[in-house]
């Protein structure tokens, strides 16, 4: 398995298109989103131990992080603001409306490293592993991840491997247009 980050980056921009109408056939492929969820988290409990995370940090540098209240009393208590504070700094909202840093890398990232880690937010703690819950509602997001995060990178891989017959309309469609053919 290929654990060097920028590697499998590279990979993964090679093979987006077809993940992504991968992903998208989830939700039609016969196999239920409760089974889905549990060959990802299978994969994905599988592969991370395999990955060193501090040599990565792609999740802390690319994607939204989102937070909430008790997530922004958290923190803000562990660095000694207000919370007043601690939102005119660091949160702002995405194009969805979510609450999130305002920043990407996030601010609190150093050299890789999380200098919040006990108090940060919840979505940090669960990722990527909050990606194999209800994952069929979010397929556009679990094929995003695929460009993010390694780990998502080859639980994904791992599930086409082990779906083929989700080789679906959608894919062959996909295949179709590149390639002109009927
Ligand atoms: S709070 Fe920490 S774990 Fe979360 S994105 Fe920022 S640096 Fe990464
Ligand atoms: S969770 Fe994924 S994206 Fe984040 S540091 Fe670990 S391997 Fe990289």
């Amino acid at each position: 398995m290929e654990t060097d980050p920028r590697k499998v980056k590279r990979m993964a921009a090679k093979r987006e298109d077809e993940m992504e109408a991968f992903c998208l056939s989830l939700k039609d492929c016969g196999v239920s989103s409760r089974n889905l969820d549990a060959m990802l988290r299978k994969s994905l409990r599988q592969v991370i131990p395999q990955l060193d995370c501090t040599k990565c940090a792609s999740c802390c540098k690319e994607a939204y992080v989102v937070v909430d209240t008790d997530d922004i009393a958290r923190m803000a208590q562990a660095l000694g603001m207000k919370r007043s504070e601690f939102r005119a700094e660091y949160i702002g909202k995405n194009e969805e409306g979510d609450t999130v840093f305002n920043r990407r890398p996030c601010p609190f990232l150093r050299r890789n490293l999380c200098t919040q880690y006990d108090s940060r937010p919840e979505c940090c703690r669960q990722y990527p592993q909050s990606l194999a819950v209800d994952c069929t509602e979010k397929l556009e997001n679990l094929s995003a991840n695929y460009l993010v995060c390694p780990a998502v990178f080859h639980a994904l891989e791992q599930l086409r491997e082990s779906l083929p017959a989700v080789t679906t309309r959608r894919e062959q469609k996909s295949n179709r247009k590149k390639t002109g053919k009927p």
